[in-house]
């Protein structure tokens, strides 16, 4: 790779502010607790987070992932007028579309999604949501406290300037115990088990929690129940009905968790915290002030050096921003967003005002 002229801070910004349409606007830094811990190249750092540069994806997993989630936290929340599952689908399909015809009209000589693929991830997705709680559903002694809810939280007395905010799938209370658990689900390609493994260490969950019970004082979490499935391997057929597609998903589990229980797609596992709480917790604080260092560092490409372990994925795909990370010449920036078909992130906005609740009896 050639190497890059190093700008000082003050060119960069301007360049920046010259961009057209808010494009070298900065994003508010926030921590999001999925990224703290996970290495990553300073440079690539600069162009998605701070200045919310991306390509938008057409990845399968996302659309599998965003209907399972939606779907189940649809049915936990008890919707008074609960949508059926065709009608989610209908709506994720129509949104698909939307931002297919958005795209097509924005990159025109790019060459055009595949909507068909995304159409059957989203079945998938759908399909996947019905096969969980036909196999998982919540036992009914579990009081609900919160669905897909987000949260903030300042970190000024740990010394980190940007606020850490997230949002949790789904926090139970389990009065017989007197335990509350964070609920965390998951789709993955991968085997269950694996991706089970409790990490001494999960920074995201950790962060959870610290964000949880900064604002829940009655319902310290106690652990996290992960809930995992692998996705199967079958898709929906041409005509297929979305109810036949489900039976034919359902039967691939039933069959594989029959054949050999150690090896099922589906997995549901408890683990207890047992590390101390964030303010005590050293290792998670250092990683906090590393990750807010980042955020509010000057935005110059001296100060965001690169670090070519992260160009190549484990899956063998190219680093999204190389083409801007070859060019010697910064000013050339803009005119490769736009050929290469880059989007610009919407600015962060804060959660919700997190409802109260009753304390325990
Ligand atoms: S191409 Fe490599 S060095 Fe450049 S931003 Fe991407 S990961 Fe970093």
């Amino acid at each position: 790779m050639a190497p890059i002229r190093c700008l000082d801070p003050g060119s960069l910004t301007k360049l920046l502010v010259a961009m057209p349409d808010g494009w070298g606007s900065e994003l508010r830094p926030a921590i999001h607790p999925h990224s703290v811990g996970i290495p990553k190249c300073p440079r690539r750092f600069l162009f998605s987070k701070r200045l919310g540069w991306y390509k938008r994806s057409w990845s399968d997993a996302l659309y599998v992932g965003s209907i399972f989630h939606e779907i189940l936290a649809l049915r936990y929340a008890g919707h008074a007028l609960l949508p059926s599952i065709e009608s989610v689908l209908q709506d994720h399909t129509i949104e698909l579309e939307r931002q297919v015809l958005e795209y097509r009209a924005a990159h025109p000589d790019l060459p055009a999604p595949k909507t068909d693929k995304s159409r059957k991830a989203l079945a998938l997705g759908a399909a996947l949501a019905q096969t969980w709680e036909e196999h998982f559903p919540l036992p009914a002694n579990m009081q609900i406290l919160a669905v897909e809810q987000s949260m903030a939280r300042p970190l000024d007395d740990i010394n980190v300037g940007p606020p850490v905010e997230g949002t949790v799938d789904l926090v139970v209370y389990d009065p017989q115990h007197a335990r509350t658990w964070l609920v965390d689900h998951k789709t993955t390609a991968y085997d269950p088990a694996t991706r089970a493994a409790p990490a001494s260490f999960d920074t995201q969950m950790l962060l959870y929690r610290a964000l949880w019970d900064s604002t829940h004082p009655d319902y310290p979490l106690f652990g996290v129940i992960h809930g995992i499935i692998r996705k199967p391997t079958i898709r929906q057929k041409k005509n297929e009905t979305l109810e036949a597609y489900t039976q034919r998903c359902s039967e691939w589990y039933d069959e594989k968790f029959i054949s050999d229980p150690s090896k099922s797609p589906l997995s549901m596992s408890h683990v207890a915290f047992t590390r101390l709480p964030l303010t005590q917790d050293a290792e998670l604080c250092g990683l906090l002030r590393m990750t807010g260092r980042w955020h509010t560092k000057a935005p110059s490409l001296a100060s965001f050096p690169r670090d070519s372990r992260f160009c190549i994925n484990l899956s063998g795909r190219l680093c999204p921003y190389m083409s801007l990370c070859q060019q010697d010449n910064p000013n050339l920036w803009c005119g490769i967003l736009q050929r290469e078909g880059f989007t610009k992130r919407s600015q962060n906005t804060y959660p919700k005002a997190v409802p109260a609740l009753e304390t325990p009896q």
